[in-house]
């Protein structure tokens, strides 16, 4: 995945952990494996039985946490962590998670990976009956519902606050009792279940249980709320209405290669990606090579299936820090020089297929493309792995409004002249499906397609707010 230059950002990863003596230092490196998902805040909240103590920061895992930051939550035997992608304008502390909500009775720790499309209803509606907010996070307005409605039983207050919110959340909770995983109806995002010993572990991605040396149990179901304590591990749904939607960006782009999500690996899909590419869109050429990290997989899969030998034909500067990891339009270019560099020995005189995982503005694109001729490309044919990118997201995924999708307002024949290829073709939908394992004709293929064919899985309130928009809720 590269993330200088790119123009999709996931927003978060969540882990957490019960009943091991080194939660702390355990969420540390679950967290630092699921890096990929937000470089700008990190945060681990731990309990002992008696209290909840926290520490976050801005920046990477390795910028917030330190030995001594991590010896001072040594006394937790449960925790739950979060990094976190910021947005345009919302990179502040304050919403930096997890969450911690105090009160004399007990406390609440909330991490969040997705985004609520009632958010901004509900935080009027909040406001209305007397609650204050202190970020501008929509992480908060679940825990104000929970908290709120909190009487005598926490989990018919849970299960409320999680039949009012719509949208997209994986949840880690955690009280001075238990630990908590959830998940929406539609499962936008994934959200795994492990064991290491007598620990149970949850997290966004199975990277994070290897990493550990956890054992993958299963996948948090849609409505689904997991809890767990010194008692065991017990389940409860919140909702009947479930519809199995996953992000199938999640495998285009975002998870990791050797993360599972529903039991199929990353990299095997983008395998198949780039194999129904090649079926779908051949091409004379000398070498394929791939946008490095998330689009090598697909690019090895055309080459597989179309015999033209793959290449590294780009490499990736791994040591451009975190300063250029920026939503601004000038720094996402400057980035694109920063990140990567044509591999001249191996791309002059070649006639190439580049392959990528998707155009979003196309300025990226277009600066491969540039590139490659640079560096003696004769021809560039450009083949993208998923289809084209119509619609923005209201998940959890930074991608724009409407009007700055490059393919929402021009067609493919447009678009390829505006990046200089010589070809460009995108993967069908039906091929991205067959690809995943799914059957295209069904109905409800259990993925959500809205950003490429404009059918959200959740209704779309009037005044949903893109996550880039967040800031608007203050
Ligand atoms: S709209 Fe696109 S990016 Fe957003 S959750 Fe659906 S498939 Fe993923």
């Amino acid at each position: 995945m590269c993330y200088v230059g790119k123009e999709l950002n996931e927003e978060c990863a969540v882990f957490g952990i019960w009943g091991h003596a080194n939660a702390a230092k355990l969420t540390y490196y679950g967290l630092h494996s699921m890096q990929h998902r937000g470089q700008e805040g990190a945060g681990i909240a731990v309990t002992d039985g008696k209290h909840i103590y926290d520490h976050k920061g801005l920046g990477l895992v390795n910028d917030v946490f330190d030995h001594e930051k991590l010896e001072n939550l040594s006394k937790g035997y449960a925790a739950i962590g979060h990094v976190r992608y910021s947005t345009q304008g919302g990179n502040s502390y304050a919403n930096v998670q997890p969450l911690v909500f105090r009160s004399q009775k007990d406390s609440l720790s909330i991490a969040h990976n997705g985004n609520l499309v009632n958010a901004h209803k509900l935080k009027g509606e909040l406001e209305e009956r007397g609650s204050i907010f202190q970020t501008t996070s929509d992480t908060e307005v679940i825990a104000h519902l929970i908290k709120r409605d909190y009487a005598d039983s926490f989990m018919e207050s849970l299960k409320h606050a999680l039949s009012v919110i719509k949208g997209a959340y994986a949840l880690t909770m955690l009280t001075e009792h238990q630990l908590i995983a959830a998940l929406d109806p539609n499962g936008l995002r994934p959200l795994s279940l492990g064991r290491l010993g007598d620990a149970w572990v949850v997290a966004s991605e199975t990277c994070a249980f290897d990493l550990i040396g956890a054992t993958y149990v299963r996948d948090v179901n849609p409505g689904e709320i997991v809890m767990i304590n010194n008692e065991g591990m017990r389940s409860e749904f919140f909702t009947n209405h479930t519809q199995p939607a996953i992000c199938s960006m999640e495998y285009i782009y975002f998870s990791r290669p050797d993360s599972n999500i529903q039991g199929i690996n990353v990299h095997a899909a983008r395998k198949n990606l780039g194999k129904m590419l090649a079926q779908e869109a051949p091409v004379e050429a000398d070498v394929v090579t791939g946008v490095p990290d998330s689009s090598i997989s697909a690019a090895i899969g055309y080459a597989e299936a179309t015999g033209i030998p793959y290449e590294l034909g780009m490499i990736k500067n791994r040591y451009v820090g975190r300063t250029f990891i920026q939503p601004s339009q000038e720094l996402r270019e400057q980035g694109v020089k920063m990140k990567l560099s044509p591999v001249r020995a191996i791309i002059k005189g070649k006639r190439v297929v580049m392959v990528d995982d998707s155009i979003v503005r196309g300025t990226t694109s277009r600066r491969i493309v540039n590139m490659m001729r640079e560096a003696g490309a004769t021809e560039v044919h450009v083949r993208i792995s998923s289809p084209p990118i119509t619609h923005p997201c209201f998940y959890g995924i930074d991608t724009s409004t409407s009007s700055e999708l490059i393919a929402a307002t021009h067609s493919v024949e447009e678009i390829r002249k505006e990046i200089g290829a010589d070809s460009l073709v995108y993967l069908s939908v039906d091929g991205l499906m067959k690809a995943i394992g799914r059957d295209p004709a069904l109905k409800n293929c259990g993925q959500c397609l809205a950003c490429f064919t404009g059918k959200y899985p959740t209704e779309i309130y009037p005044d949903t707010v893109l996550p880039h928009e967040k800031e608007l809720l203050v």
